[in-house]
């Protein structure tokens, strides 16, 4: 093992017998607790206040507000549950259709199912990997109600093509910017261009809460409907009257104490990921049939995953390099199966052949707020060293 040439000591926890060899191991994500979240969490439990009342949830969604530049920001227990209150407070029901890229992870998918509406898939484009907008159009119908693009990995989609193409058909757009918290697309904040955008705080996500998710609008009558729809329904002014058939989607006051810490590092966190995705960038740009993801002129990438696509010139698979990457102690993670290949969505002669290639060759490299500049040079110098 290469043990004394790695930046890094780290045992990885998947596996123990690591313990005996000594092997370095470099988290693909890792969070990042350093601030203020103790303290805060701390208050809670020394308060009493857990669930979901108390100050951290009403100081969290003020400052998600003005950190994003939204005038209305709702706390959800986590980003699934986000799109799915969305796409509720749009009415979005049984025969509907919803176009979504098939390239994101499954929640999307999953969150328009929940409402009876039928996810309709488009491909993606080689050079971002999100939706490719030419092809949006081919995909509404008489039933279509809205379009959620998803800004992957951090890149943001075309939203001024998507908002264009939805106002000429009368649709609504739910930005999923789970991936793309403090991504920028002309200036302006992902996730706060469309009708209602959608956050996830997982634990991999850029700025986390353990579990936990957003939904910001300009729209106050969506908000208000957001609100009464993730609290069961009950009337904002008349105790225990409930207005609708609601759903327990509250974040707690827990997951908001450690939100707001996050919260006040997240500059910082995404300017430590474009350093590091800048470092990869200078370090792999030559290396023959490695592609790597691009930041387009409109767009201000957070990197939440830096990512790249390996392509046949390179000598190995993408498996292999996964692989070979594994055996330095390098945890990587294979790119989303497109979600229309998947047992609930597959349907006979849906092919969407960008997307299905691109799966198969694409992979995320590690790109947590700890990972140093060091650590990008171990893993690029490996990457090149079996480029053929
Ligand atoms: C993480 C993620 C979600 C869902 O988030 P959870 O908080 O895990 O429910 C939704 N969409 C995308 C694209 C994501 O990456």
């Amino acid at each position: 093992m290469k043990a004394r040439s790695l930046p890094q000591k780290k045992l990885s926890p998947q596996t123990p017998q690591n313990k005996l060899e000594l092997v370095p191991f470099i988290p693909v994500a890792e969070t990042n607790l350093s601030g203020r979240e103790k303290e805060y969490v701390l208050d809670c439990l020394e308060t009493g206040w857990i669930s979901s009342n108390g100050t951290y949830v009403t100081r969290f969604e003020r400052e998600f507000e003005r950190f994003v530049g939204s005038p209305h920001a709702v706390s959800i227990c986590n980003g699934t549950c986000a799109l799915h209150v969305a796409l509720l407070a749009l009415d979005i029901k049984a025969g509907d259709e919803v176009i979504i890229p098939s390239f994101t992870y499954i929640a999307t998918a999953n969150a328009v199912r929940y409402t009876g509406a039928i996810p309709v898939f488009v491909d993606c484009e080689k050079e971002t990997w999100n939706m490719d907008v030419r092809k949006l159009e081919a995909a509404i119908t008489s039933k279509t109600k809205a379009i959620i693009p998803v800004h992957l990995y951090g890149h943001c989609c075309q939203m001024t093509q998507v908002m264009d193409i939805a106002r000429k058909h009368g649709l609504f757009v739910i930005e999923d910017a789970a991936e793309a918290f403090g991504s920028k697309y002309n200036g302006r904040m992902a996730g706060t261009i469309g009708t209602l955008g959608v956050y996830s705080f997982f634990g991999n996500k850029t700025i986390t809460t353990g579990e936990g998710g957003m939904v910001v609008t300009s729209d106050e009558n969506l908000a208000k409907k957001v609100r009464l729809l993730k609290g069961q329904g009950v009337s904002p002014t008349r105790q225990y009257y409930f207005e609708t058939v609601g759903y327990n989607y509250r974040m707690t006051n827990i997951e908001a104490a450690i939100g707001l810490a996050q919260l006040e590092n997240a500059t910082k966190f995404i300017e430590h990921k474009r350093m590091i995705a800048a470092k990869y960038n200078e370090l792999l740009k030559n290396v023959p049939g490695i592609q790597l993801p691009v930041e387009k002129k409109d767009t201000y990438n957070s990197y939440w995953m830096y990512s790249i696509v390996v392509h046949p010139e390179y000598g190995i698979t993408r498996d292999e390099l996964i692989q070979r990457l594994k055996a330095s102690g390098v945890e990587t993670r294979r790119f989303f199966y497109p979600c229309h290949t998947m047992p609930p969505y597959q349907k006979k002669g849906v092919m969407l052949p960008v997307c299905e290639e691109i799966a198969e060759m694409g992979l995320n490299l590690p790109s947590s707020t700890k990972l140093t500049l060091r650590q990008v040079e171990f893993i690029a110098k490996q990457i090149k060293s079996y480029a053929k």
